[in-house]
């Protein structure tokens, strides 16, 4: 079987040169299907966001974490009515009710949607276990990848299509930085951060609130680099953040992501990773920036 695929592959490589339609194939499968259109939800003191997350093929969509009816129903309204979208489900990132608190409303508007997200999410239909993957129409597939500690039933929800790959991370993982540790450890935190590190470098972060200034100044007070001076630079001249920064670029100004490194150690006065991530969080909670 092997040696078939090996002899295959040879021959597959050998004529590719003057087989045009094998590059053609591929650069159709390659080709970006998905969109995702943030919604801002930013009435009153809040400062999250819904997305939706369309396949462009198909118009099949799912919404994420749509918190605030009055400001995601119009939008989606327009969106279906004039046909832009198939409204196919909601996915929530945890329980908490500036994520899952507009379920009951859009099920309202929209009766026998699936609810997909963690286990304590308001009317949710459906929890997909670690690592389990799901459709949105033709192009996109969606991987769960379970991220306890902010609260027990957080998911992390990471799209790709043929060319573009996205994380939605709800309060787990900011732009620079990570949820509070409501429901979970910093075992818990530390875990669920390696476990997105993990993802391919290029994917686009869209969490689900717009924290990135504040994030920013704290981590600058802990390590100063001049990747954190770029963000800081970034948010001084962008309201918004969200799905501009990658997972390679956490890794470079998160310092939640940084708990392993000598200085951040230093800093903290901890050498343990998971101490340093504790020190971190309770620094953070009382960082007056
Ligand atoms: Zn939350």
């Amino acid at each position: 079987m092997s040696f078939a695929f090996r002899a295959s592959a040879r021959t597959l490589a050998k004529a590719a040169p003057t087989a045009s339609p094998i590059r053609q194939l591929t650069a159709s499968i390659q080709k970006r299907t998905m969109h995702v259109q943030s919604i801002p939800m930013w009435t009153g003191s809040h400062d999250n966001y819904a997305y939706v997350v369309i396949d462009e093929k198909t118009k099949d969509a799912m919404v994420v974490d749509p918190a605030n009816p009055p400001e995601v129903l119009p939008v989606l309204k327009e969106l279906v009515d004039s046909g832009k979208i198939n409204f196919k489900g909601i996915i929530n990132t945890h329980h908490h009710r500036d994520h899952a608190g507009g379920n009951a409303e859009l099920l309202g508007q929209y009766p026998g949607i699936p609810v997909i997200g963690g286990k304590d999410c308001d009317k949710v239909t459906t929890t997909p276990k670690h690592n389990e993957t799901f459709p949105i129409g033709e192009g996109i597939q969606v991987r769960a990848i379970h991220t306890p500690c902010h609260t027990q039933d957080s998911i992390c929800f990471y799209m790709e299509d043929g060319a573009e790959r996205v994380v939605f991370t709800g309060d787990t993982l900011f732009i620079a930085g990570c949820g509070r540790f409501f429901e979970g450890t910093a075992e818990e935190m530390h875990e669920a951060l390696s476990r997105l590190s993990k993802l391919p470098k290029e994917t686009k972060v869209y969490p689900g609130h717009e924290y990135t200034k504040s994030n920013i100044k704290f981590g600058r007070s802990v390590i100063d680099t001049v990747w954190m001076q770029k963000l800081e630079k970034f948010c001084d001249e962008n309201a918004e953040t969200q799905g501009k920064f990658t997972i390679e670029d956490e890794l470079r100004h998160n310092v939640f992501m940084k708990v392993e490194e000598p200085e951040i150690k230093q800093v903290t006065g901890k050498t343990d990773k998971i101490e340093v991530m504790q020190t971190l969080r309770d620094m953070k909670n009382s960082f007056k920036g």
